[in-house]
């Protein structure tokens, strides 16, 4: 089990960037690059507010429209992912490794959750279960519970 918390992400260049837009078959824009660039700087799934209010550091005047619309294009593309919280609040990720969260509600804090052990037992569950007439393609846990820092 590993627990990624607070972890430094590696700021990406804004070529860098533009080079994952492109592989994800986008044309390259400066709003995209604004908004794709504050996704991954502001690495603790942020609500829409949140990439917004940072993107318009780097492009001022930028509408919340627009922001709101760029993030949907990443949503659609499979670049990001939406997560909905039980705050109501909708909370933005990227893409990248499979991973369940773990949500404490009293301070809309998110954390990623790796665990390929529980991966295997939620497969094997799954598996055996045979939902009639659905068939699981991706199975992600969100945990609501409560951290305590000071408590192993
Ligand atoms: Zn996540």
């Amino acid at each position: 089990m590993v627990l990624k918390q607070q972890m430094e992400n590696h700021i990406p260049t804004n070529q860098e960037i533009a080079i994952k837009l492109s592989r994800y078959g986008l044309k390259i824009t400066p709003q995209r690059v604004a908004v794709l660039g504050a996704l991954i700087k502001l690495c603790h799934h942020p609500s829409a507010e949140d990439i917004f209010r940072e993107v318009v550091q780097v492009i001022p005047g930028l509408s919340q429209a627009t922001v709101y619309n760029t993030l949907d294009v990443l949503v659609q593309r499979g670049i990001a992912s939406k997560i909905a919280t039980s705050t109501g609040v909708m909370r933005y990720d990227l893409i990248e490794q499979p991973h369940h969260h773990l949500f404490d509600e009293t301070n809309s804090r998110i954390e990623d959750y790796y665990d390929p052990e529980l991966d295997q037992i939620l497969k094997m569950y799954f598996s055996k279960k045979k939902i009639k007439g659905f068939v699981p393609l991706e199975i992600k846990l969100h945990v609501i519970g409560a951290f305590r820092d000071n408590v192993v």
